[in-house]
């Protein structure tokens, strides 16, 4: 039989220091010798699984064994988004700070439902959303609630806008219900898929969103939007939220939000400001305009884990009036009620979850430990590498811009001379490379286009890392090129 049977409670004191400081220390060896790992995970799908045994053990295991079975079994199935090579979808990692903010709040293990059960969670991201807040220059109307992902938070948003509009949904729901037109949800055409499915998730189907035109740089026609309205509303259907995107994922496009500001003002339509990616750039003084408008709105989700050093998981919805999502979502039975409710902000009343991790810490520590302006210096440091390398790609005859770059975010494709089938070869670029285990780079379409996407975002990222990619680009047009000359003549 084994100790942990005899000897109930938790591993000894003496025993989860001195793993706790193996741990510390392989996080920081991890950290500094992050580039020797492949970027993407090298297994082959069903590998981990395979080695892993069917069924749990008996009996607890020693835990030196349980962490060394990290370094064979789990490290190897990892892909490393904080490899400063991870440059495919938004490059996003965390700061070593961050993981403090993890640690600390797994061992307290607060649930932040009421006020009660966790002051200091409840307490703290008011404070540190509120610095947010002022970092990214919003008026002071503007509350925070932290959410785990930005598709979270948008899907409040359009439940907060669909209160709003008094529609009697939360009490009449939308099901059987003749006296309920067609809802309509708007967005650009480059709007992320967290918008479509926050209008399946809340009923309101696929149907309700309707994806406006974008201009040749990706960003929503105020025009078209202004005349879908019209026509809407013409044929009785009900504007419920119109969803500008400060930094589409696609490209990192700006829709014009003071604009479309004026639309949802005319109509009385709730204006919700997508900058899940690009937000935290609102920090940098030369960015700022960028943001025009998105004061105006009533609700703005920013992600400090994309783009902010923080840990996933962290988003946060802005909201003018957080009194409306409260009106949606608070539910208080019996078991919850508290003498002190109408004294205190209870974090379960502004959404569908009761409890809730205690995620600000990790944000509150990375903005004491880099303070503004060393927020400011990495932000400004990766626009800066994303714009050398829109420079290189400018400059070659070998490849061509396909966006333009307000952030740090480069869409490009390879387009040597000679090559018919670009979509093709530019897909074998980038397969070639990721599995490589190099880099990571990944794609969107643009106009039909197959088209290279190069996010600069890690916090461990330098110019060496920039260059190693155009070099790996530059070599793989090269090699491609060769190879089809000494064959068939042409790249296919
Ligand atoms: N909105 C935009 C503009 C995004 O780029 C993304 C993800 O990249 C999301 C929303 C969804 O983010 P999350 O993973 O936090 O749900």
């Amino acid at each position: 039989m084994n100790d942990r049977t005899e000897t109930l409670g938790d591993m000894p004191a003496e025993e989860f220091r001195k793993y706790g400081y193996e741990v510390v220390d392989w996080i920081a060896n991890y950290f500094e010798n992050i580039e020797q790992y492949p970027v993407l995970s090298q297994i082959e799908p069903g590998s981990l699984k395979n080695s892993l045994p069917d069924s749990p053990p008996e009996s607890g295991e020693n835990f030196g064994d349980v962490l060394g079975d990290v370094d064979k079994l789990i490290l190897p199935a990892v892909t490393h988004w904080n490899h400063p090579n991870f440059h495919g979808l938004f490059s996003t990692s965390t700061s070593s700070v961050g993981v403090f903010g993890e640690m600390f709040a797994a061992a307290f293990d607060m649930k932040a439902m009421l006020w009660r059960t966790s002051p200091a969670s409840t307490e703290l991201e008011d404070v540190t959303l509120d610095w947010l807040r002022q970092m990214l220059g919003l008026p002071k109307q503007f509350e925070g609630i932290i959410y785990d992902t930005a598709s979270v938070s948008t899907m409040h948003a359009i439940a907060a806008a669909r209160e709003q509009a008094n529609l009697r949904i939360r009490d009449e729901g939308m099901s059987g219900r003749d006296d309920l037109p067609l809802l309509r949800v708007y967005a650009s055409e480059h709007v992320h898929s967290s918008i479509d499915k926050a209008c399946i998730t809340l009923g309101l189907g696929t149907r309700s969103l309707r994806k406006i035109e974008c201009n040749e740089r990706f960003e929503m026609k105020p025009d078209a939007l202004a005349e879908a309205i019209d026509e809407d509303i013409e044929a009785g259907f009900v504007p419920l939220c119109v969803i500008p995107t400060i930094g589409t994922t696609s490209t990192s496009s700006v829709d014009p939000v003071d604009a479309i500001a004026d639309i949802c003002e005319k109509y009385g339509i709730w204006l919700h400001v997508d900058t899940a990616y690009a937000g935290p750039a609102a920090i940098v003084p030369e960015k700022r305009d960028l943001f025009n408008g998105w004061e105006r709105a009533d609700s703005i989700v920013v992600n400090p884990h994309k783009w902010l050093f923080t840990p996933f998981d962290l988003s946060v919805l802005y909201c003018r009036d957080l009194g409306v999502l409260k009106n949606a979502f608070s539910l208080v039975p019996e078991y919850l009620k508290t003498s002190d409710e109408g004294s205190v902000k209870n974090g379960m009343d502004y959404g569908i979850q009761l409890g809730r991790r205690f995620r600000a810490l990790k944000l509150w520590f990375v903005i004491r430990y880099f303070g503004r302006e060393g927020l400011i210096a990495r932000l400004r440091e990766h626009c800066r590498l994303a714009s050398l390398f829109a420079s290189w790609v400018e400059a070659s005859p070998d490849f061509e811009m396909m966006a333009p770059v307000p952030f740090a975010l480069v869409c490009f494709r390879a387009r040597p001379e000679g090559v018919e089938d670009l979509d093709s070869l530019n897909e074998r670029i980038m397969n070639e490379i990721n599995a490589s285990g190099e880099a990571y780079l990944s794609h969107s379409k643009l106009n039909g286009k197959f088209t290279l996407r190069l996010s600069v975002g890690s916090i461990r990222v330098e110019e060496r890392h920039v260059k190693k990619v155009w070099g790996l680009l530059n070599e793989k047009v090269l090699y491609l090129r060769e190879q089809s000359a000494g064959t068939t003549g042409a790249i296919q």
